[in-house]
């Protein structure tokens, strides 16, 4: 400790003092000052450890300064660390995670903490604990069966460890069952499982950049395109451009042309594509084209993630592609990014800070002077608005390139098919099933799509009406045949099926309704002979399980392949001929003012998925109402149609592109205590002006893990009156207790 400064009066230190402002990862919004104790040295950007209320916390210094401000010199304390003096977030990422901070309604630190991957900082292999069987599988089985009606978490838990096959990461394990740590502590301290730990994959990426040619000549549109970006390029400009174009018109082939530029004007780009298509292909296609292509996805092991991280951090590559938390990649000189499918709902995080990839990739553009390229074959009306009114540049490809036509599309009316077949649930209409026939005669394959997994999503007493539904959740209980179990999907709750009617003792349940499993059982009874697989959240629970699907499907060893959105994105097979959409409408009748629009999203996806090769595609979507404006658009591949219709729509509404939405989420188990929270924030909320408050009202999903769920939704109608309202909520989350979850989500996805 140093002496009181009387003594030194008049006197220079030898080492004049310096301080740091450091952002915690805590939802506080207010950064604190340490001193800098010789001989450590830092600067803004750097990871430090300093000491806070008894702990030592991990933190990013915002500000290096010579003296402590208003903070009295004695109470100040000395960084612990500097983490890694090496690693230093560029200053306008400093800036980026100030935006997020102010947008989303989180703290400086907790912005931060989710730009710069924990992992960043850490070098070397790691071990991950994973848990595997510590008994014979049957004895598993058997203990299983066994906890099932005391401790469900716990059967739920062994269960998944046995679909796995193998040691099975404790992280996947609680993400996948929706539980803590301890249920699988417990299994292990009873001798069930083993707790065992596994070096982190520590290899090298590789890419595959087989398919690399010759680039194509580009036609005309493409040409077209590339240059109205590039103009915005060659000016150091910042600027978003909308490219609308089909699955199949080149729009990546565009993508590759514009990062050309980018790099031959020494300037570094960042690619984001959805988690689901960040295939081998698709990063492969980009690496075979530039020698210095990053990776970074939640895939990665952490050491592979901290690797490529450095790579960009140190200059080494100068292309980021990956999922949303790529937009954070450390690199300068930012010349473009690129968001491919940008009208994909993963562009959201669901958990703080509640970022939107798309929104904060226009503020990072801003603040680099960076063009920002939206790629979709059906732009949210988000973005589609936005170019209509000029405010980006709309670049259209009409036609697909190379070869390839778009599919025919035939719309089935469900309605005609009949009572017998409505009645089971599962529906194949004479048509699709014909056209099945032909394909399989001719060797050709099918994808069947349904968008609802398990076998039945409801059973019912025929006598009584009542449904199975969760002890915890107000929604009901899909039954899965597979694995024999009633499943939540909200909690992943999990039961056996009751013999009887819990309320009236009939003896016999009725399955209502279908999923993937149910069709799956429907096609091999039809097509004895045909090779089936299904692809959904359910035959994906076992390690690998996704690639060895899709490279069977792509080596011709599958017929009919049917999943849920799984395979409405990003595949390319070339000898798909026929698509079957087995029912158009399961999105269609959610309370969300976006039911349209994704409905409108996924056909069009999912059409995309034929006649990519030399053969044309057919589409049968099935449907009971044909005349919906969503499903008539789709069914004829008309965006315009759609967008025309849909924006009449939000204009009236006042939904966006209208208006930015905030929604603050209140739950509780006392159902009046959600409730009361949400009239008393309307009330201090009523003066706002050009701003429209909804609300309070059961959410969607009025109850979950027994928590009654109580929302509020703010349109605010301009950026003024979107700031004021921020300026209000940003703390609301402060008013979270142990009994009450509040959450406040800017630009919300879900409605749920
Ligand atoms: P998108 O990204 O819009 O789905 P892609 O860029 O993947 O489209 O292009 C679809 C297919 O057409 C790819 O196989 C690609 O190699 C090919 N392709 C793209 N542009 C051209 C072109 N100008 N000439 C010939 N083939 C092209
Ligand atoms: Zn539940």
């Amino acid at each position: 400790m140093s002496a009181p400064d009387s003594l030194f009066a008049g006197v220079e230190p030898a080492t004049p003092r310096r301080y740091v402002d450091v952002a915690l990862a805590l939802p506080l919004r207010t950064t604190f000052t340490y001193e800098l104790p010789a001989p450590l040295d830092a600067e803004p950007g750097n990871r430090v450890r300093v000491p806070f209320r008894g702990r030592e916390l991990p933190g990013v210094v915002i500000a290096v300064r010579d003296d402590c401000g208003s903070v009295p010199r004695d109470r100040v304390r000395p960084v612990r660390a500097v983490l890694d003096r090496a690693v230093v977030m560029p200053p306008s990422l400093l800036v980026l995670a100030q935006r997020i901070a102010n947008d989303y309604g989180c703290s400086l630190g907790e912005a931060l903490d989710a730009m710069l991957p924990s992992i960043a900082k850490q070098r070397g292999v790691r071990q991950l604990p994973h848990v595997e069987l510590a008994v014979p599988v049957d004895l598993a089985h058997a203990a299983a069966e066994e906890l099932e009606e005391k401790h469900e978490q716990r059967a739920r838990v062994l269960r998944a460890v046995l679909e796995w096959s193998g040691p099975m990461p404790t992280l996947q394990l609680e993400r996948q069952t929706n539980t803590s740590a301890s249920p699988w502590q417990t299994l292990v301290k009873h001798g069930t499982l083993r707790r065992v730990m596994i070096d982190e994959e520590a290899e090298p990426l590789e890419p595959d950049t087989s398919a690399a040619g010759e680039p194509p000549i580009l036609n005309a549109d493409q040409r077209r395109a590339v240059d109205a970006v590039n103009v915005w390029l060659d000016r150091r400009a910042h600027r978003v451009c909308l490219l609308h174009g089909v699955t199949g018109s080149g729009k990546t082939e565009v993508y590759l042309r514009v990062l050309e530029r980018a790099r031959a004007l020494g300037r570094s780009a960042i690619v984001l594509v959805p988690e689901i298509s960040l295939t081998p292909q698709t990063v492969g296609r980009f690496a075979a084209r530039f020698p210095d292509v990053a990776v970074l996805h939640s895939g990665l092991t952490g050491a592979q993630r901290a690797r490529e991280w450095h790579r960009l951090s140190r200059g080494e590559a100068h292309i980021a592609i990956g999922a949303r938390s790529a937009l954070f990649a450390p690199v300068r000189e930012l010349g473009v990014v690129v968001i491919d499918e940008e009208h994909e709902s993963s562009f959201k995080q669901d958990s703080t800070p509640r970022y939107h990839a798309r929104e904060t990739a226009i503020a990072r553009c801003e603040i680099e002077s960076a063009v920002l390229v939206l790629g979709s074959a059906t732009p949210t009306l988000e973005s589609f608005g936005r170019a209509k009114r000029g405010a980006y540049e709309l670049i259209t490809l009409p036609q697909r390139a190379g070869h390839g036509t778009l599919p025919k599309m035939l719309v089935e009316d469900l309605r005609k098919e009949g009572k017998q077949q409505a009645v089971g649930g599962v529906v194949i209409s004479r048509a699709l099933q014909l056209q099945m026939a032909e394909r399989l005669a001719t060797k050709e394959q099918v994808i069947l799509f349904l968008n609802r997994r398990g076998f039945a999503p409801v059973l019912v007493c025929p006598s009584c009406g009542a449904a199975v539904k969760c002890p915890h959740c107000d929604v009901s209980l899909t039954w899965h045949v597979r694995r024999g179990r009633l499943v939540c999907h909200w909690c992943q709750h999990e039961k056996r099926r009751p013999e009887l009617c819990g309320y009236c003792s009939h003896p016999r349940l009725h399955e209502l309704g279908a999923g993937t499993e149910r069709v799956e059982a429907a096609v091999r009874q039809m097509f004895p002979e045909a090779i089936v697989a299904r692809m959904d959240a359910d035959t994906m629970r076992q390690r690998g399980a996704h690639e060895r699907v899709l490279s069977a499907f792509r080596r011709r060893q599958i017929d009919v392949l049917i999943g849920t959105q799984m395979i409405a994105k990003g595949h390319d097979f070339p000898d798909v001929t026929l698509v079957g959409v087995i029912s158009a409408d399961t999105g269609l009748f959610v309370p969300d003012f976006r039911a349209a629009e994704r409905t409108f999203q996924l056909l069009f996806q999912v059409a995309g998925r034929t006649g990519r090769g030399s053969k044309p595609g057919t589409v049968i979507v099935q449907t009971h109402c044909p005349e919906n404006y969503a499903i008539a658009a789709a069914s004829s591949l008309d965006y315009e149609r759609f967008v025309q219709q849909e924006l009449a729509f939000r204009r009236a509404t006042g939904y966006p592109p209208y208006s930015r939405l905030v929604r603050v989420v209140f739950e509780s188990k006392r159902e009046t205590e959600a409730k009361e929270a949400g009239v008393a924030l309307r009330g201090e909320l009523q003066d706002l002006a050009e701003v429209e408050v909804l609300g309070p009202a059961p959410a969607i999903l009025a109850k979950v893990q027994d928590r009654h769920r109580v929302h509020l939704l703010l349109k605010c109608f301009t950026a003024a009156s979107f700031a004021a309202a921020m300026a209000r909520l940003s703390t609301v989350e402060d008013r979270g207790t142990h009994a009450l979850r509040v959450t406040l989500d800017v630009d919300p996805m879900a409605m749920m």
